[in-house]
């Protein structure tokens, strides 16, 4: 468990380390780039010995699952999601943020996998209008887990980095069922490519016409600042989802 300057989580949580690229959004992947500074493999590696760290977590947190890899990579065995999941189970009092490139991944481990916990919220990554379809994917998980397990937990769609124009989103935004938190952010370091600040207006107005919670993380660029008072007036939102506050202890 670290602690971590990402502005929409406390710490984040790796017993997975290691991945591959899945999409552009993946081009300047900052878990490779920290895996080679540091020498270190970026294939996908499990980590048992970390699952035990959740004892650790203070209670209220949220914490990022998997910040350097993507928990649903084929090359993680269903065996060891789910003894993630067990893990998190044990901590009821904390929520765990899970982000994934690949939905389609979770479909077909359903028949094996353990029901997610409560306490999840599932989230996945869009960059580009032609990967939309990720959100379809991640309605239709919550709607298996939701009528078998009683699971309501957050569903919440991360455009990060936003490399184009998503236009229309089909969020279907009922909060039971649907996506009820967006993140917003442009990418950053030393090879990012610009976001257009009318893509971000583009998304947040069709979130708030609609009654979903919005975090906009950063605008992007080499060393992008995090603060939103350098963002336009009608950027500044850092709001997190309802459900929030029935987890909490
Ligand atoms: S899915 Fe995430 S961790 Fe994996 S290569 Fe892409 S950006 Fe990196």
């Amino acid at each position: 468990m670290n602690n971590t300057g990402i502005s929409w989580t406390d710490y984040t949580w790796n017993p997975v380390s290691g991945c591959s690229k899945v999409s552009p959004g993946c081009q300047n992947c900052y878990a490779e780039a920290w895996s080679h500074r540091w020498g270190r493999s970026f294939d996908v590696t499990l980590h048992p010995e970390k699952l035990k760290e959740v004892r650790k977590i203070p209670a209220g947190s949220k914490v990022f699952v998997n910040s350097m890899s993507d928990l649903f990579h084929p090359r993680v065995p269903t065996k060891f999601i789910n003894q993630v999941f067990q893990a998190m189970e044990t901590r009821p009092d904390v929520i765990f943020q899970i982000l994934t490139k690949r939905p389609e991944e979770i479909h077909l481990r359903v028949p094996n996998l353990r029901p997610f916990p409560r306490n999840v919220w599932l989230g996945v990554s869009v960059e580009m209008r032609m990967y939309i379809g990720r959100i379809d994917e991640l309605i239709a998980t919550g709607w298996k887990y939701g009528e078998s397990e009683g699971h309501h937990g957050v569903k919440f769609v991360s455009f990060e980095p936003l490399l184009g124009d998503i236009g229309t989103v089909k969020f279907h935004f009922s909060l039971a069922e649907g996506v009820s938190w967006v993140i917003i952010g442009g990418e950053s370091g030393p090879h990012h490519r610009p976001m257009n600040i009318e893509w971000a207006r583009n998304l947040i107005i069709q979130a708030k016409e609609q009654g979903v919670a919005v975090w906009m993380k950063q605008l992007g660029g080499f060393r992008p600042g995090g603060n939103i008072v350098d963002f336009p007036e009608d950027l500044r939102l850092r709001e997190f989802p309802e459900y929030e506050k029935e987890v909490k202890p």
